[in-house]
C-alpha cells in the first residue's frame, strides 16, 4: 500500500488534476490518495467566515465563485452522467457551507469550533470530486482520525485513529481517496489538524496502514535548500533525514507541515517529495539513515517571519532555580508555542521567540507570573521586540564539523545584519537566530550563498556617474557579464545607476543593453543623498558602490556607505586624497565592517600601482622612494606640444580625448598630481597631508582663480612664451616631464627638463611611469609604466577592483 498526498495546486486546476490521474494510474500497488482543498479555497472560505463575523454580511458573489470553481472542475473532468451525481453531492456541501456562513453573519461571532467546521469544507468538496474522477472509494477522514477538542489545531489521538484506520482498510485493495486536514473529536464534531495539515493526514494514514511509502506531491521539485520564492538559486535536496526534514519544516519550510514526519518516522516509512507537474524530476527522499560522505554539512535554510522576542532580564535571576520552569509553565497555560529559546550563559536573561500574534498575551502572562520579582526589582520586567524573523540552518553533519557557527555569524555580520538572539539545538542539528525582518531577504541570500556553494557568486553593483569612465565600465560589463558567469561563476548585477539627472534601481538587475533609455525614463531625480538612501534601503547582500564621479559631495557619503557594509570602488580621487585622518577613518571603517574600499584607478588609471605597493608592504618590504610621472594629461600635453601645436591647442586635445579631468585646470595646476602622490605615499605607509607637498607650478596662479572662460583666454597668451622655452629644452636634447617625488617623507612635484638618460625621457602619449625604490628593489627600482589616462583603461581598473572584491 502506498499513500499519495496531492496539495492545493496539484488539485487546483483541471490540467493538474489530469496529471494527478496519470500519476495515480501509473502505480502498481494499492493506493490511498489524500487530497487538499482546491488551491486557494481554504483561504477563501476562512476569509468569508471572518468577514461574516466582523461585518455581519454573507457575500453571495464570493460564494458563487466557490460554487463555480467546483462545478467547472466537475464538468471538465467527467462525463455528464457521472457529473450529475457528483454535482448533487457538491451542491449539498455548498449549501451547508452557505448556511454556516449565514449563521456566522447573523451571530456576528465565530468560535474555533465553527471555524473548523467551515474550514474543512474545502477538503470535503475536493475529495467528493476527486474520488469518482479517480475511480476510487471515498473514505471520510472525520470518521477515521480522532483528535482532542482543541479546535483549529487539534491533537491526534493515535491509539484510536490507528484502530479506526486499520479497521476501515482491513481487506481493502484498490484505490481510495480521502480528504486531508479534517478529523473529528470524540463527540463527532469536526476538527482540523492546522493549516497545511493535509500532509499530516497522509502521514497518519501511511503509518496506520503500514504503507511502503508516503509520497507528498506538490508544486515544487522537492524539498529545496531554501524557500524558492525568496532564494532563486535554491535547488532540490536529494536526501534528508527525518530529523533534518522535521527541523527545516519546523523553522518555516512550508513544503511539508511539521508534524508530518513523526508518524512515519516511527515506522521508518520513506517519504518522497515530488512535483505533480514534473513527475520525472527525481524529487527529495526523506529517510532514516544518515548519509555521510558526499553529503553537504548544511542541508537547508529556512525562516519564519512575524516573530516577537520576549526577554526576561534581571540580576536577580542569576543562579535562581525554577525561573525557566515558571516561565514555560506560564506560556503553557496559554498554550503558547515557543519557537526558540535563548539564554545568556550569565543567566541574567532569557529570551523566547513566539509568533507575533501571541506576543502580547505571552508577555502579559509572563509579567503576571513574575509580578513579585518585578515589584521587588529582581527582574527588570518583560521586554517585547517586534518585527523579527527567525532563520535556521539545518544539517545532521554539523555535529562533526567545527567552525560552522563562526563562519555563519562572520558572514552575516560582514553584511551588516545584527543578530538579536541565537540558539543551537543540543543535538547540534540546527543553529537558529533572530534578526530584524527587514534583514531577512539579505540574510537568507548571504547564508545560502556561503553555505550551499551555490553554483555562482553574485555582486550587486550600484554605479554613480556614467560619464566617460562610468559609461565605458558599463560597456565592458555588458561584454564580460556572460563570460564571467560562465567561466568564473560570477554574476555581476547592476542594481542601481545614476547620472547627474536621474537614477534607477532594480533589485533583479538593470538591463545593460538598455540602461540609458531606462534611466532616462526613470521618474527618480538624481540626488546623492537619496541614491545612498535607496541603496541602503534595498539592503542587498554583497553590495558594491562604484563612484565614477569627480564630486567631493559624493565622497561625503563614503563613511555611511561603508558603515552600511557596502564596499566602495572609487575612480573618484577626492576621498583617498582628502585629509589623512579622513583617509584613515575610511580605511579603518572598511576593515572593521569587513568590506573593501578600493581606488586603484586613482593613480595610473588601470595600472596596478596601489595593489603592487600593497603587495610589497604586506610582504614586509618598505617603500623608500617614489618617483613618478603621474599625469597622463600633462604628459600628453608635453608630448603633443611642438612648433606646430601650441600649449593651448595641446590642452584642448587632451580634453577632447578624454584624458584630462573635465576641468583641465585640475591637471594643469598640479593638483591632480599632488593628490596622486599623496595617495601613493599613504599606501606606502606614510602619514602625509596636502600642505606637506611642495608644488612648483608652471602656469601663473592667477589663471586658476578666475572662470573657465578666462582661463582659456589667458592660456592662449602663454603660448608664445612656452613655445620659446620648449624649443630651448628640445635643442638641449631634453624634454619636459612633470615629476612627482617622494623621498623619505619629503614630497614635491615640479616641471623638470629631463635628458635622454632619464627613465622618464621615453614616455609616450599619456603614459605614466612609477619607480618604486624599496628595501628589496634597491639598486634597480621597480618600474611600472603604461597608459595613465583614458576612459577605457580607467574603466578596466574599476573592473579589476570589483573582481578583487569578488575575490576571484
Ligand atoms: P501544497 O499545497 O502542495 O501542500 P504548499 O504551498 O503547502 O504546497 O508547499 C509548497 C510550497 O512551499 C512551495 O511552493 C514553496 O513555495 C514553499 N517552500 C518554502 N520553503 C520551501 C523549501 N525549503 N523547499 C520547497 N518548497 C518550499
Ligand atoms: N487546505 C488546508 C490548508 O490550506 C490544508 C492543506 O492544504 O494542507 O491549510
Ligand atoms: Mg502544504
Amino acid at each position: 500500500m502506498k499513500v499519495l498526498k496531492f496539495g492545493g495546486t496539484s488539485v487546483g486546476s483541471v490540467e493538474n488534476l489530469l496529471k494527478v490521474k496519470k500519476i495515480v494510474e501509473s502505480q502498481n500497488d494499492d493506493v490511498v490518495v489524500i487530497v487538499s482543498a482546491l488551491g486557494g479555497i481554504t483561504d477563501k472560505i476562512l476569509a468569508m467566515a471572518r468577514t461574516a463575523s466582523t461585518t455581519g454580511t454573507f457575500n453571495e458573489t464570493e460564494m458563487m465563485d466557490v460554487h463555480t470553481r467546483h462545478f467547472a472542475t466537475i464538468e471538465s473532468l467527467m462525463a455528464p452522467t457521472t457529473a450529475l451525481a457528483v454535482k448533487q453531492s457538491v451542491q449539498k456541501l455548498l449549501d451547508e457551507l452557505a448556511n454556516f456562513l449565514k449563521g456566522i453573519s447573523l451571530l456576528r461571532e465565530i468560535t474555533p469550533k465553527t471555524l473548523d467546521r467551515v474550514a474543512g469544507m474545502g477538503e470535503l468538496l475536493s475529495s467528493t470530486i476527486i474520488a469518482p474522477f479517480l475511480d476510487a472509494k471515498w473514505f471520510d477522514s472525520r470518521e477515521l482520525i480522532r483528535t482532542d477538542s482543541n479546535f483549529v489545531k487539534a491533537e491526534v489521538d493515535f491509539a484510536t485513529s490507528n484502530k479506526l484506520l486499520t479497521e476501515a482498510f482491513s481487506g481493502f485493495s484498490g484505490r481510495a481517496v480521502a480528504p486531508g486536514f479534517i478529523a473529528s473529536n470524540d463527540k463527532g464534531e469536526p476538527t482540523t489538524l492546522g493549516r497545511g495539515g493535509s500532509d499530516y493526514t497522509a502521514a497518519i494514514y501511511a503509518a496506520a496502514l503500514d504503507a511502503s511509502v508516503l509520497e507528498i506531491w506538490t508544486d515544487v521539485d522537492g524539498f529545496m535548500t531554501a524557500d524558492p520564492r525568496i532564494i532563486r538559486k535554491a535547488y532540490t535536496i536529494d536526501y534528508l533525514t527525518y530529523s533534518e526534514a522535521m527541523e527545516l519544516s519546523h523553522f518555516g519550510a512550508k513544503v511539508i507541515y511539521p508534524p508530518t514526519i513523526l508518524p512515519v518516522l516511527q515506522k521508518k516509512i520513506p517519504v518522497w517529495i515530488k512535483n505533480t507537474t514534473k513527475p520525472d524530476e527525481p524529487g527529495t527522499l526523506i529517510g532514516y539513515e544518515k548519509r555521510y560522505g558526499k553529503e553537504r554539512i548544511i542541508k537547508g535554510i529556512s525562516s519564519i517571519s512575524d516573530i516577537s522576542l520576549i526577554t526576561l532580564q534581571g540580576a536577580g535571576m542569576v543562579g535562581v532555580t525554577g525561573i525557566s520552569m515558571r516561565l514555560f509553565a506560564a506560556l503553557a497555560r496559554k498554550r503558547i508555542n515557543v519557537i526558540l529559546i535563548s539564554q545568556a550563559s550569565s543567566e541574567n536573561s532569557i529570551s523566547i521567540a513566539v509568533h507575533a500574534s501571541v506576543a502580547k498575551e505571552a508577555a502579559e502572562e509572563v509579567a503576571k507570573e513574575f509580578e513579585h520579582e518585578i515589584t521587588i526589582g529582581h527582574i527588570n520586567g518583560v521586554k517585547v521586540e517586534d518585527d523579527l524573523s527567525i532563520v535556521a540552518i539545518v544539517g545532521e553533519n554539523m555535529r562533526e564539523s567545527a567552525g560552522i557557527a563562526g563562519k555563519l555569524f562572520h558572514t552575516i555580520g560582514k553584511n551588516g545584519v545584527n543578530v538579536r538572539a541565537i540558539a543551537q539545538g543540543a543535538s547540534e542539528l540546527n543553529i537558529s537566530w533572530v534578526i530584524k525582518t527587514s534583514d531577512l531577504r539579505k540574510t537568507l541570500n548571504v547564508v545560502h550563498e556561503s553555505f550551499f556553494l551555490s553554483s555562482y557568486k553574485e555582486l550587486n553593483l550600484f554605479l554613480m556617474g556614467i560619464g566617460t569612465v562610468g559609461g565605458n565600465f558599463l560597456e565592458q560589463l555588458l561584454k564580460q557579464q556572460q563570460k564571467l558567469f560562465e567561466e568564473k561563476r560570477l554574476k555581476l548585477k547592476l542594481v542601481g545607476v545614476a547620472n547627474s539627472k536621474r537614477m534607477l534601481f532594480n533589485r533583479d538587475g538593470i538591463d545593460l543593453e538598455n540602461y540609458f533609455e531606462l534611466l532616462n525614463q526613470s521618474a527618480l531625480l538624481s540626488v546623492f543623498s537619496s541614491f545612498v538612501e535607496h541603496m541602503t534601503d534595498m539592503n542587498m547582500f554583497n553590495s558594491v558602490f562604484i563612484d565614477c564621479t569627480a564630486s567631493e559631495e559624493v565622497t561625503n557619503f563614503y563613511l555611511p556607505i561603508l558603515e552600511s557594509n557596502i564596499s566602495i570602488v572609487a575612480a573618484n580621487k577626492v576621498a583617498a586624497s582628502s585629509s589623512y585622518s579622513n583617509y584613515r577613518l575610511l580605511k579603518k571603517t572598511a576593515l572593521s565592517k569587513g568590506v573593501r574600499f578600493l581606488y586603484e584607478t586613482n593613480v595610473g588609471a588601470g595600472l596596478p600601482v596601489l595593489s603592487t605597493i600593497n603587495d610589497l608592504t604586506n610582504s614586509g618590504d618598505r617603500i623608500l622612494k617614489i618617483e613618478a610621472v603621474l599625469s597622463g594629461t600633462l604628459n600628453f600635453i608635453f608630448n603633443t606640444m611642438s612648433s606646430d601645436v601650441s600649449l593651448s591647442e595641446a590642452i584642448k586635445r587632451a580634453l577632447a580625448y578624454g584624458y584630462s579631468e573635465p576641468d583641465p585646470r585640475i591637471d594643469l595646476s598640479g593638483k591632480d598630481v599632488v593628490r596622486k602622490l599623496l595617495i601613493l605615499a599613504r599606501e606606502a605607509g606614510y602619514e602625509i597631508d596636502e600642505e606637506q607637498v611642495n608644488v612648483s607650478g608652471f602656469i601663473p596662479d592667477a589663471l586658476f582663480e578666475r572662470s573657465l572662460d578666462d582661463f582659456w583666454m589667458g592660456i592662449k597668451q602663454l603660448d608664445a612664451d612656452f613655445e620659446e622655452k620648449r624649443a630651448k629644452v628640445q635643442s638641449e636634447n631634453k624634454c619636459w616631464r612633470y615629476i612627482a617625488r617622494f623621498d623619505r617623507g619629503q614630497a614635491h612635484v615640479a616641471l623638470e627638463a629631463v635628458n635622454t638618460d632619464s627613465p622618464f625621457y621615453h614616455l609616450e602619449g599619456s603614459n605614466n611611469i612609477i619607480l618604486l625604490t624599496t628595501e628589496r628593489y634597491n639598486e634597480f627600482p621597480m618600474l611600472i609604466k603604461g597608459y595613465g589616462a583614458g576612459a577605457g583603461v580607467t574603466a578596466a581598473g574599476v573592473f579589476a577592483d570589483i573582481m578583487r572584491i569578488a575575490n576571484i
